[in-house]
């Protein structure tokens, strides 16, 4: 099984998915790798309806959705604006935002464009994805505009609380998981840590008091506290540098494309964020699954595809390598 390679620059992709036609081709080779198969008689045979992205099935007449299942289903909006909606989110590393969408694809309205996104969005939540394993390091932030006359430490006010832990490897990271949270509590941290990181992991923490809790979960708890009367920034980075350079990221992210987020629809940005970190080695995983392409990841050349089809198609240059 061979994953399908995946454009290296925005010239390469465009020269794959110049337009509706190319989209779709790849679409059908992304999802019936094995070519067509009628769903009710096996028939193998298929007329292409391509306007109304259909299957006819040669036997019996019957119709499958070619998008049927994936997010360019029943949408108005062409193909190839999706691909390259999905292409710059899951590409791009600060993402998008809805204007910048709007500007870059000369998309009429605002709210096609933040629809767009937002659909590309609910893909990016995987309820399915596997537990973290240590080294792990975990620690809590603050998202929100700046706020006066807090005490610090971890009194919240009505800015947002995340939990952030990332798996250390080497001198690098691995994987992210980031969460709104309503407190910092030893109940609310440790579930979090329960839900996210394997147990008996190795796990990084500073020294507040909630995480004590995590010797008693089984996990190897290494708190580490700063040095008394140095709490430099520079000192905390130090104690866990990579969680740190995830929040510093994050806030630059939210700041920067999308100019900040409330509260409320905060955990959708940070879902996007970690999706985007943790397949930052696999864009074209990225890309498929977002478009809802991702459960059938077999690749297959044109010559099999069109072996089944009765209508030709001009030739073009492969999105399959
Ligand atoms: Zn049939």
């Amino acid at each position: 099984m061979v994953r399908p390679d995946f454009p290296r620059s925005i010239i390469e992709f465009q020269r794959w998915f110049p337009d509706d036609e190319a989209c779709r081709d790849y679409l059908i080779s992304s999802r019936w790798s094995e070519g067509f198969r009628c769903p009710r008689c096996d028939e193998q045979v298929a007329v292409l309806l391509a306007k109304r992205l259909l299957w006819q099935c040669s036997a019996c007449r019957y119709q499958v959705s070619l998008t049927a299942g994936t997010v360019l289903h029943g949408t108005r909006t062409p193909l190839h604006l999706w691909f390259w909606a999905a292409y710059l989110m899951s590409t791009g590393t600060p993402g998008i935002s809805a204007v910048q969408l709007q500007r870059q694809l000369g998309i009429k309205r605002y709210e096609t464009a933040w629809m767009m996104l937002h659909k590309l969005r609910r893909a990016m939540v995987n309820p399915e994805r596997t537990s973290l394993t240590g080294p792990v390091e975990v620690d809590e932030c603050f998202v929100g505009g700046l706020e006066h006359g807090l005490r610090g430490g971890r009194q919240r006010g009505t800015k947002a609380l995340v939990v952030v832990a990332v798996e250390v490897r080497g001198a690098g990271s691995g994987r992210l998981r980031m969460q709104v949270i309503s407190d910092a509590s030893a109940d609310t941290l440790c579930r979090f840590v329960q839900d996210a990181v394997a147990p008996g992991a190795n796990m990084h923490t500073d020294g507040w008091p909630s995480y004590r809790r995590l010797t008693k979960l089984g996990y190897e708890h290494h708190p580490r506290t700063q040095r008394p009367g140095r709490i430099a920034v520079e000192d905390l980075d130090d104690i866990l540098p990579r969680v740190h350079r995830a929040i510093s990221n994050l806030k630059s992210w939210l700041q920067g494309t999308h100019k900040g987020v409330s509260a409320e629809h905060l955990q959708v940005y940070l879902d996007e964020f970690v999706f985007r970190f943790n397949r930052r080695r696999t864009p074209m995983a990225a890309f498929q699954t977002l478009l809802g392409l991702g459960s059938h990841q077999q690749s297959a050349t044109y010559e099999e595809i069109y072996a089944v089809k009765v209508r030709p198609t001009p030739v073009r240059d492969p999105p399959l390598r």
